[in-house]
């Protein structure tokens, strides 16, 4: 059997990954005509980081990657909380430094793009991933009598058939709007995101990242992506502000300094000048928080839905990526083990729709972030004089923990569980 994957993000390559490593044939439609890898800042500025946490990190060492994603990568040290005067809430260890078995990772999405890309011409062959294959449609035989099984059609007029289809196509998914084509757009909640990466100094240990203020008055993300050999580091951050802007969903929408930029003007904190670094920026992008909400089914015969394209959610747990690699790994593991490709993607849809839709309504509320909500109520935003005084260390480390077993990344879970793809 041949599997046709629609798209070639991180879900899409993850799978194409998996299958060859579970000895199933595919091949990788991807609509973008070319692939520009943003190998440097100076060359290209567009971008932003990504954040592998231990689960998807896992995946991703048990593919063989972990070595060539280290490499390019920083090593995660600890997650710290701060409020918006630059006071110090909590911090909790990370990955390997909080003793897990698998690290986590702070990279550049160019990065990642390519080490997965090159994998994958590696392993399945150069013509295994195919560019300019834009799917607008698909055909099934429903009455079973074509076990050819499923076709999809491109924008440019080609078509490709294989056993299955899965929609890798991200949050404006095609293969989704097909099946729901009832289905509204992207949900937006009141969070406007920009997003940029600036050259500069390591802060804390290096290799922290920081998240500080709540969104009514402005919440900063930052963490390093990159290492370069004078000591310095590409710093990406979000700065995310409950707005009633709703900017068109493009990854690649230019962000103005001026609409965001007085919000964070006066934080100049002794571990890290956030104003300066937001000034200094290479490049801004503007982006809406939104998601979708969770859909009755994925899956119709031989067709089905995978990573953003099945569940989009908001980037508040760093988790939307490593949750589309979760998919993937249990996708393969099912075409392996199933005796059809209809129960095997069944099977998939039941091990997956629930666990991933609960991170997603997690994430509107109940994100890792709610430390900073609590913190800002609590104190009415005012500064505070002693952090006992407003929330104890078993509450913080309560609803840290809460969020980890929602996204399937608790460290005993994740160590005791059964690989997803058997050799
Ligand atoms: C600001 C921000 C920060 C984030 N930070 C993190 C983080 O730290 N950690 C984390 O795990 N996740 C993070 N995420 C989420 C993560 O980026 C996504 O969940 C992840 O990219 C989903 O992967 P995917 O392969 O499903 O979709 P995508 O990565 O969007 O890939 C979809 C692919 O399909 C292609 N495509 C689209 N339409 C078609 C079509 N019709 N035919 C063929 N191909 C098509 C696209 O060109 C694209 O290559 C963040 C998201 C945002 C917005």
């Amino acid at each position: 059997m041949s599997i046709l994957v629609v798209g070639g993000g991180i879900g899409g390559l993850t799978l194409a990954l998996s299958l060859h490593q579970a000895g199933i044939a595919c091949r990788v439609f991807e609509a973008a005509p070319e692939i520009v890898f943003e190998a440097a800042p100076e060359i290209k500025p567009l971008g932003v980081g990504i954040n592998l946490l231990p689960h998807a990190m896992r995946e991703l060492t048990e593919l063989g990657l972990q070595e060539r994603l280290a490499a390019v990568a920083v090593e995660t040290k600890e997650f710290c909380y701060y409020d918006r005067f630059g006071r110090f809430i909590y911090k909790e260890p990370r990955g390997r430094f909080a003793g897990y078995d698998w690290p986590q990772l702070s990279i550049h999405r160019g990065d990642l793009h390519a080490v997965m890309l090159e994998a994958v011409r590696e392993r399945l062959g150069p013509d295994s991933f195919v560019l300019g294959k834009k799917c607008t449609s698909f055909a099934q035989d429903k009455s079973g009598v074509d076990k050819s099984g499923v076709r999809v059609d491109f924008s440019d007029g080609s078509s490709a058939s294989g056993a299955a289809v899965i929609g890798c196509d991200g949050i404006h998914s095609a293969v989704r709007k097909l099946l729901h084509p009832n289905e509204g757009p992207p949900a937006y909640q009141g969070i406007n995101m920009w997003r940029g990466v600036t050259r500069g100094q390591p802060y804390l240990s290096g290799a922290s990242m920081v998240i500080a203020g709540w969104l009514e008055v402005g919440k900063m993300v930052v963490y390093p992506i990159r290492n370069f050999p004078d000591g310095t580091q590409l710093l990406n951050w979000v700065a995310e502000i409950q707005s009633t802007r709703n900017a068109m969903q493009d990854w690649n929408l230019a962000g103005r300094l001026e609409d965001f930029y007085p919000v964070f003007e006066d934080r100049t904190h002794d571990w890290l000048d956030i104003a300066a670094m937001i000034r200094n920026a290479t490049s801004i992008l503007e982006y809406p928080m939104v998601d979708r909400d969770p859909l009755p089914f994925w899956t119709q015969g031989r067709v089905t839905l995978l990573g953003d394209a099945a569940h989009p959610m908001h980037p508040r747990g760093s988790n939307g990526g490593g949750q589309a690699i979760l998919d993937a790994r249990v996708l393969a593991g099912c075409l392996r083990r199933e005796a059809s490709v209809e129960s095997a993607l069944a099977a998939y849809e039941k091990a997956r729709l629930e666990p991933a839709y609960e991170v997603v309504i997690a994430n509107r509320s109940q994100g890792p972030d709610a430390i900073l909500r609590k913190v800002h109520e609590r104190t009415g935003d005012k500064p505070f004089e002693r952090i006992e005084d407003v929330i104890g260390n078993d509450e913080l480390a309560a609803l840290a923990e809460n969020y980890k077993r929602i996204a399937g990344f608790e460290r005993e879970a994740l160590r005791q569980r059964a690989p997803l793809v058997q050799q």
